[in-house]
């Protein structure tokens, strides 16, 4: 496999099998990727300078000016190899996903690699029409026609949280290039090596080398990115962060999409399948470790179903068998990918305790070297409590008892978030009837978290969630210009309203607007 020379810290994630102890100190510069189940050295990267930002910038620019003049079908098409190629290494990539995130091999399969390859093949066969010039049927003026038409932005800057290091940056780059634009990746300084990886697979893959660049570093070097001449940023990460980034793409009126926190509600309504509904709510709070931005963060269960539900989740939970997965043990739970948030959740487990919820089942972080969290059941909890109303981003699933599904929506809408929420009834109509009165950007009836996995579907959210849309058509529109185009139907030598302007032209045009306007809306 060939490494790009500007992309040698790549390699750190071939050698990153033979890894060291972590408590060896990162040289000057530089900034290390360990595995989170074990503690172990898997590699260093460098902490790359705005100057070098600005470089990758700018040799993506180069390479964009080629590409984008190309028609969007041969884009697809060579975009679509990058699946195959994925497929190729699917073993490479899910052993480094596993290490480097702490993932179980499970997930990394069925939540980053499947989703990528999904997405790339279904934009590549889509996204020539979606991006066909599309008509605008004119209301007045039907002497002339108007159509949009999709244009590349220039370069995209991605910059990308830690927790689907592969399924979120590379299917945003996958879009980004199909849309026919250059991109810089960020991805965060916790999960660094996995996205060196992918752009060695984009590289075999044979697309253009400098059209995709990867930038390492901390924060700043994503702040560097947003200030080195992007034309279009696509951020994935907190509400904080997003705040600086919306702040900073805005001094500079850098257009941008943010993918920002969740706080998903599960809504169990009284005629709720409970089986069902306590499995997806199991799964959809302790997958990935719980650091899902949809994941199930808080449950409102009706009176009439709560001790039943409660019990079956909790069920759940003492089955799960929790581990290192790069270890090669079958496990279910693994480990969190960053220290600081087993913090935080081990702090909001225990706010709620101390404010009168009730343990049900773990709440304490994992022993050994490596960065666990219990799967834990909270009963008893209330909306004021930091663990209902704040994002865990953990293996944690707080459930309220509510009266009744009135309660259950409303509680669910007093959130500043709404990216992801859950309905489970038996009653299809009713289930679409309450998600419709949920503020989310997705509501799922009787499932939950899957609707990442359909490319076809918008993803983001509303409130503090997010601006704008990945994925769908939504999302790959984003990364185009919409311009305008109107143009002549019929040739005729002047408008009637042009130079100059004439008593009779005023008279005509009166009548003209009563004939039209003055009718009932109804009788046109
Ligand atoms: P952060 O906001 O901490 O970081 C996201 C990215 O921004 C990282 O690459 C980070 O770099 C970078 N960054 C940090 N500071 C700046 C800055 N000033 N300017 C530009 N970039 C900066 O998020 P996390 O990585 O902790 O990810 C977890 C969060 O992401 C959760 O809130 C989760 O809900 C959200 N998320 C949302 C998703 C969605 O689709 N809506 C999907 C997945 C996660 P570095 O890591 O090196 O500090």
């Amino acid at each position: 496999m060939r490494v790009p020379p500007t992309m040698a810290a790549g390699t750190v994630a071939r050698m990153g099998s033979a890894a060291t102890n972590v408590s060896a100190k990162p040289a000057d510069g530089k900034i290390t990727s360990i595995n989170p189940a074990t503690g172990a050295l898997l590699g260093e990267v460098p902490d790359q300078t705005p100057a070098e930002v600005r470089a990758a910038v700018e040799a993506a620019r180069q390479a964009q000016r080629e590409w984008g003049a190309r028609p969007v079908e041969e884009r697809a098409r060579r975009v679509a190899r990058y699946a195959e190629v994925l497929m190729v290494h699917v073993e490479e990539v899910i052993d480094l996903l596993v290490r480097e995130s702490g993932k179980t091999r499970l997930e990394a399969l069925g939540m980053e690699v499947i989703v990528v390859a999904d997405l790339v093949r279904y934009f590549a066969k889509h996204a020539p029409r979606m991006l066909a010039p599309e008509p605008i049927p004119l209301h007045l003026l039907k002497h002339r026609a108007s159509y949009l038409h999709f244009v590349p932005r220039g370069v995209v800057g991605i910059i990308a949280p830690w927790n689907f290091p592969l399924a979120i940056p590379i299917g945003e780059v996958m879009m980004s290039l199909i849309a026919g634009n250059g991109v810089v990746l960020k991805p965060s300084e916790v999960t660094p090596l996995i996205a060196l990886l992918a752009r060695e697979l984009y590289v075999e893959a044979d697309l253009p080398p400098d059209l995709f660049q990867v930038v390492t570093g901390r924060g700043a070097t994503g702040a560097a990115l947003i200030d080195a001449g992007i034309d279009y940023c696509v951020f994935t990460g907190s509400v904080a962060t997003g705040r600086k980034v919306a702040a900073a793409c805005g001094e500079r009126l850098i257009p941008y999409t943010l993918e920002l926190g969740g706080k998903a509600p599960a809504v169990v309504c009284a005629d709720a399948d409970l089986d069902r509904a306590a499995q997806a709510i199991a799964w959809g709070g302790f997958a990935n470790a719980g650091q899902v931005c949809a994941s199930v963060e808080r449950v409102y269960a009706v009176d009439a179903v709560h001790d039943a539900l409660v019990e079956r989740i909790v069920r759940c939970a003492r089955e799960l068998r929790q581990g290192d997965a790069s270890s090669g043990a079958e496990v279910d739970v693994g480990a969190m990918a960053w220290d600081q948030q087993v913090a935080t959740v081990e702090r909001l487990v225990d706010g709620a305790l101390a404010a009168g919820a009730k343990l049900e089942v773990g709440g304490k972080r994992g022993s050994g070297p490596g960065q666990f969290f219990q799967p834990t059941v909270l009963t008893g909890c209330r909306q004021d409590m930091d663990v209902m109303r704040k994002e865990i981003f953990g293996p944690v699933i707080p459930i309220m008892r509510v009266a009744d599904e009135d309660e259950a929506v409303r509680l669910a809408n007093d959130s500043h978030l709404g990216l992801l929420a859950y309905v489970f009834t038996r009653d299809r109509e009713r289930g679409k009837w309450l998600a419709e009165r949920i503020e989310a950007g997705t509501v799922m009836v009787n499932d939950v978290l899957a609707t990442y996995a359909c490319p076809e579907t918008p993803w983001g959210g509303v409130k503090r969630s997010g601006i704008g849309r990945t994925h769908s058509i939504l999302g790959l529109r984003d990364l185009c210009e919409t311009r305008h185009v109107n143009h002549d139907r019929i040739a005729m030598p002047r408008e009637v309203w042009w130079y100059p302007y004439r008593l009779g032209t005023f008279r005509a045009l009166l009548r003209g607007a009563k004939l039209m306007f003055g009718k009932r809306f109804w009788q046109c």
